[in-house]
């Protein structure tokens, strides 16, 4: 039987347990905020870890005292080995929490096997419940495909079942208040994300974030707002509810309410960096020393090494527009 060594504390006192994997740089959409039109010049096949080097790390991570990883991408059901990747995962002792962020196009199909491989939570990112704007805000006619998706996962007792919006001033932020009324006739977890300005790609209007603030402002008239006790998986997540709502909002304000101080997360990326913050561009090679030959002893020490190099904080603002080198569709947001 494998034993837990030793735990992942950085020089904060934070206690890193969440790993999120980003299995795939590639991605079925062109979201405004992540990808330009023309999408991204892709990594090579061989520098993308593979699935068996994906549960190695996931079996080092997990010695290490993480018990909670999420599968992200690029869009990671569009990677052909994720069905059978999930059930391996899923099995690692010592992992409490397998999840997975999908945009929800290709979810349908999957949703089966990844209810049996033992999967009941699922968040799927959705910026608009209109057609036509969806469209436009992805680059893809695929609104149907993801309601259907939310549907049957619905169907099938997925358990939260969250959906993500990225708010942005003037294209989206008009449908906030129908998001939230979402949540009053069904127990969906419907989030509010602040856009962070990626300085990367250049659109031909600049995107604008709406402060979660003010966003709440827009609920008066649906009702009061109950905020919810904190639980230890909230991570930056504030979360209310709706008077006799059967599910719940939640608000993540990494622009104008930094949550640093709670961070517990490390960042896998597909080509087997690890990355102490996501707004920071330092990353730790695993998958060099992998290949000539490290020792899962050797591998570990660069875990320990990834947690001694988290910052305290980021310092990012509602001013800054962030580099993001690493690009946000291969970390996985
Ligand atoms: N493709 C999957 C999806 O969209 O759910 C997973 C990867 S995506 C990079 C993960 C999350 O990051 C999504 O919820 C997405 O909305 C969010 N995201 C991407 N770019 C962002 C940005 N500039 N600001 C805020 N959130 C962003
Ligand atoms: Fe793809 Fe997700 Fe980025 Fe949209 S947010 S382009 S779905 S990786």
């Amino acid at each position: 039987m494998e034993t837990k060594r030793h735990c992942l504390i950085d020089h904060y006192g934070r206690r890193l347990n969440y790993l999120r994997i980003s299995i795939t740089d590639r991605c079925n959409l062109r979201c405004l905020y992540c990808m330009p039109p023309k999408g991204l010049e892709k990594l090579r096949h061989e520098d993308i870890l593979t699935y068996e080097e994906i549960l190695r790390l996931a079996r080092i991570a997990a010695r290490l005292g993480v018990d909670k990883i999420r599968l992200t991408g690029g869009e990671p059901l569009v990677r052909k080995d994720f069905p059978y990747l999930l059930p391996e995962l899923i099995s690692i002792p010592g992992l409490k929490d397998v999840s997975i962020t999908t945009n929800g196009i290709y979810l349908k199909e999957h949703l089966e096997n990844i209810r049996s491989a033992g999967m009941k939570r699922i968040n799927i990112s959705l910026d608009s419940l209109k057609r036509e704007r969806y469209r436009q805000i992805t680059g893809f006619d695929g609104f149907d495909r993801v309601r259907e998706a939310i549907q049957l996962a619905l169907k099938m007792d997925f358990h939260p079942i969250k959906i993500n919006m990225v708010v942005l001033k003037g294209i989206n932020d008009d449908e906030v208040a129908d998001f939230a009324r979402l949540s009053v006739r069904y127990p969906f977890h419907v989030r509010f994300i602040e856009y962070m300005p990626s300085g990367l790609f250049f659109h031909n209007e600049p995107l604008h974030y709406v402060s979660n603030t003010v966003i709440r402002e827009r609920f008066e008239a649906i009702g009061p707002l109950i905020q919810l006790p904190r639980k230890a998986i909230d991570g930056p997540t504030v979360r209310y509810r709706f008077e006799s709502a059967l599910g719940e909002i939640g608000f993540i304000s990494p622009l104008t309410h930094h949550f640093c101080q709670e961070c517990n997360r490390l960042r896998l990326t597909p080509k087997g960096h690890l990355r102490p913050c996501l707004l920071s561009d330092q990353e730790l090679d695993l998958k060099g020393p992998m290949r000539a030959g490290a020792t899962d002893r050797d591998l570990e020490k660069i875990f320990a090494e990834a947690a001694a190099h988290k910052p305290r904080a980021h310092h990012l603002n509602s001013e800054d527009e962030i580099s993001l080198e690493g690009r946000m569709s291969a970390i996985g947001g």
